[in-house]
């Protein structure tokens, strides 16, 4: 079950849970589990083996190097996770998946339930994604050491969009990515800083400039940083 009232769950795989601490326990994020609009429970994978020195990796079959995280204690690690007839939306961290985006996190509120399933070493037996993967997430066209940063990056990025999280909603429909530009140049006091004055339109108080001047700079900074974004509509 959801913690009363949570209005997105993430239970997270890994074999690592003690790097999500700083992640979850901290700052926005920390304060929306606090307040029990995200609900992150953090699931041991090693707790799961049934081998009696609790072995979770094996080599891989066929030869090569390095380790391959065995299929029996993520499976049931991942029924730990459900009662048997609500089957959570499951994601695997992975190179090899769908590059993470804006659009993706916003889709994937509509799930509730999410697992996450943090790979290590070689990654995992390929009959976990093949039973229980809904999903297969890349942050980017890297390799890492494991899917746990991956993971900490999509519930910060799908946290901060469930309502409530962030004092107003209106920080996300102007931010970057959220209509395809990227957001307009931000100052706070002082005016000057080492002679650089801050615009002057921004001290006016004429909102209607203030917008036409930030919808400008959003255009030709998206046009000068990533040209791409523009070219793809
Ligand atoms: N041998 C695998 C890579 C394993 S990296 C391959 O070549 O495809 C070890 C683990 O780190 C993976 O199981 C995955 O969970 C995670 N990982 C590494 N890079 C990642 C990325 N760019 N995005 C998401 N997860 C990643």
């Amino acid at each position: 079950m959801n913690k009363l009232g949570a209005i997105m769950r993430f239970d997270v795989l890994t074999l690592f849970p003690n790097m999500f601490e700083q992640v979850t326990g901290d700052s926005i994020i920390g304060r929306a589990s606090q307040n029990g609009l995200l609900d992150i429970n953090l699931i041991n994978i090693r707790d799961f083996s049934s081998n009696k020195h609790k072995k979770v990796d094996d080599y891989p079959y066929g030869g090569g190097t390095g380790l391959v995280m065995t299929v029996q204690p993520i499976y049931d690690a991942w029924r730990s996770t459900f009662d048997g007839t609500s089957k959570p939306f499951t994601i695997y961290l992975s190179p090899q998946g769908k590059i993470l985006s804006q659009q993706l996190a916003h889709n994937l509120i509509e799930k509730k339930h999410i697992v996450l399933i943090c790979g290590h070493y070689e990654g995992v037996d390929e009959r976990v994604l093949e039973e229980i993967v809904d999903l297969e997430i890349s942050i980017g066209d890297f390799v890492l050491t494991g899917g746990e940063i991956p993971a900490m990056a999509l519930i910060d990025c799908i946290g901060r969009l469930v309502p409530g999280v962030l004092p107003s909603e209106d920080a996300f429909l102007e931010e970057s990515h959220a209509n395809g530009l990227l957001e307009y140049p931000q100052y706070t006091r002082p005016e000057t800083f080492m002679g650089r004055q801050v615009p002057e339109v921004l001290l006016s108080g004429h909102h209607a400039n203030i917008k036409k001047w930030r919808y400008e700079q959003s255009v030709d900074r998206t046009r000068n940083k990533r040209p791409d974004l523009l070219v793809d509509k």
